[in-house]
């Protein structure tokens, strides 16, 4: 989805549309979006000292579970607060641009496009959680065997303290 700046003029502009994961290249497995995609809405709004814009998303996913991966499922969502200048714009006058606008995060467009699945994407990616797990306590993988340590207590924790019980036990022989 894009947005032709000079489209604007006449005021702001709402949109709402769904974002399907094949727009969204920096999204990579094992995350999946379920089959309704993202959801998108915003506002964006031409103030001439810079474009609002504002709005929310929501996509609920699929993926696995960093530690023992399992197949998980979680909602990712939330807030659009940008204020966008034009990149030729901030080249040419560099440091002289005063930005005080307000609290909202700033980006840029180029060639007088606002690609608003860029956008989302990206926001995407900052509410997206470092880890994704299962459960907080999850125990994970076992390094040597594999098991799932949440299911099992397999052999190989035990193994190196059987051996040094059997090389004493020999000691004392
Ligand atoms: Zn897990
Ligand atoms: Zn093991």
């Amino acid at each position: 989805m894009q947005i032709q700046v000079s489209h604007l003029r006449t005021g702001s502009k709402e949109i709402e549309y769904t974002l399907s994961l094949i727009e969204c290249p920096r999204i990579k497995k094992p995350i999946i979006f379920n089959s309704e995609g993202m959801k998108c809405y915003c506002k964006v709004k031409d103030q001439g000292s810079g474009i609002f814009v504002t709005g929310n998303f929501s996509v609920f996913v699929k993926t696995e579970c960093d530690r023992c991966i399992k197949e998980i499922h979680f909602e990712v969502s939330g807030e659009l607060d940008l204020t966008l200048m034009p990149e030729e714009e901030m080249k040419e006058s560099d440091t002289d641009v005063e930005i005080s606008l307000n609290d909202s995060d700033i980006d840029y467009y180029s060639k007088g496009t606002i690609d608003l699945n860029k956008i989302f994407e990206d926001q995407f990616l900052l509410e997206y959680p470092l880890s994704a797990v299962c459960s907080e306590n999850c125990k994970g993988l076992c390094s040597e065997c594999g098991m799932d340590l949440n299911q099992t207590v397999c052999e190989c924790s035990k193994k190196p303290a059987n051996n040094v019980f059997s090389v004493l036990k020999k000691l004392q022989e």
